[in-house]
């Protein structure tokens, strides 16, 4: 067990990073960030900030000496800067956890055996495997990078097969994958404790616009709700076979033929917001509680409904207008510059 007073060491320095310290700075830890960035918005409420490149291997075994533990935010960080993190400080989630997520291709090979079921699927290394992918899988379908996507970026649809022909071609591995027809989007999220102990969260259901989550709401509707049981399973074996501790992130689409797997995130997630007022413990105080081997907290509802808005580049502006309902929980994190796409906040909305 890790005691309260120690430092936990934060890889990435955007908004999760933020609020895992602001957690973590309730139980009485302290906080040192990694990132790459001088302006980490993270650093701005911990005791502790080291800019550095996610490949400074000696900086980052530097930072991990200092803490007792490592977590992290930011998941794409290749496999000899973590060993060297791990020779110093305990990594949790671990490493082959990030090694899985990290690329769209190893994912889906991970979670497949485990019994989620993706999107038909190919790997693409050169124009001719898109075309034979295109030609074997159909269209529409949505050309991925398989690593270093995020919020819908590295994401091309492919409606129909001149699409591929006329891509201009991206020079990195990529991933088709026939595109899904759902009626819904939903997150398993779970926290796993070092004893191999498992709480869920209520799924939320996940309302995306332009491949960004615009919407989290909890319940799901009755549809989604049949289907997480089945998602669930997965993400327990998916966690189990981690020999996962820390929260963890499985997002599906719910389709007439169930849950179909999507992508995991080995971290508190976008979709586990509404967590911080709507759940008896937040996802991020229980990934405190998990890598610290502390008890886990209640993870179960603390309202009837919750629902969660992103604030998206100029939407941030309105806090003024949103902080007027008194019911309204602003989250801002702080970040200097409003872009179109940016996450800039959210803001919970509670129903007793
Ligand atoms: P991702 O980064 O893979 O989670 O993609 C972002 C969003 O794009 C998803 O949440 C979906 O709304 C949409 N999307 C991604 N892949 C597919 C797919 N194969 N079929 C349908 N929609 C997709």
């Amino acid at each position: 067990m890790i005691p309260p007073g120690a430092t936990i060491g934060i890889l990435g320095g955007g908004q999760l990073g933020r609020m895992i310290a602001l957690a973590a700075a309730q139980l009485g830890y302290r906080c040192h960030v990694y990132a790459p960035e001088a302006d980490a918005i993270a650093a701005d409420v911990c005791a502790a900030f080291t800019q550095g490149a996610y490949d400074d291997t000696a900086a980052l075994a530097a930072f991990a000496a200092q803490c007792a533990v490592v977590t992290y935010e930011f998941e794409n960080v290749a496999a000899a800067p973590l060993a060297a993190m791990a020779e110093h400080a305990m990594l949790y989630p671990p490493m082959r956890a990030l090694e899985v997520a990290q690329d769209r291709v190893s994912e889906k090979s991970f979670v497949k055996p485990l019994g989620g079921c993706p999107a038909p699927w190919a790997q693409v290394d050169s124009p001719a495997d898109l075309a034979a992918a295109v030609a074997s899988i159909g269209t529409p379908g949505v050309l991925k990078t398989r690593r270093d996507g995020y919020d819908g970026k590295g994401q091309w649809r492919i409606t129909m097969p001149a699409d591929a022909t006329a891509l201009q071609w991206p020079g990195v591995p990529l991933i088709y994958e026939g595109f899904v027809t759902f009626f819904a989007e939903f997150s398993v999220i779970l926290v796993r404790g070092t004893d191999g102990a498992i709480r869920y969260w209520d799924s939320a259901r996940n309302e995306h616009e332009n491949g960004i989550l615009a919407r989290s709401t909890v319940p799901a509707t009755a549809q989604i709700l049949e289907q997480v049981e089945e998602a669930r399973v997965v993400a327990a074996k998916v966690a189990d076979a981690l020999d996962y501790v820390g929260v963890l992130t499985l997002e599906f689409f719910a389709t007439e033929a169930g849950p179909v797997f999507n992508e995991m995130a080995p971290r508190v997630h976008n979709s586990g917001h509404w967590t911080i007022e709507g759940a008896l413990t937040s996802q991020f105080e229980n990934h405190v509680r998990a890598i610290c081997g502390l008890p886990l907290g209640d993870t179960a509802l603390a309202a009837s409904s919750v629902v969660m808005d992103n604030l998206i580049g100029d939407a941030a502006h309105d806090w003024a207008q949103i902080l007027s309902d008194g019911a309204n929980h602003l989250h801002l994190y702080g970040k200097a510059a409003v872009r179109p796409g940016r996450k800039m906040g959210h803001v919970t909305r509670l129903v007793l």
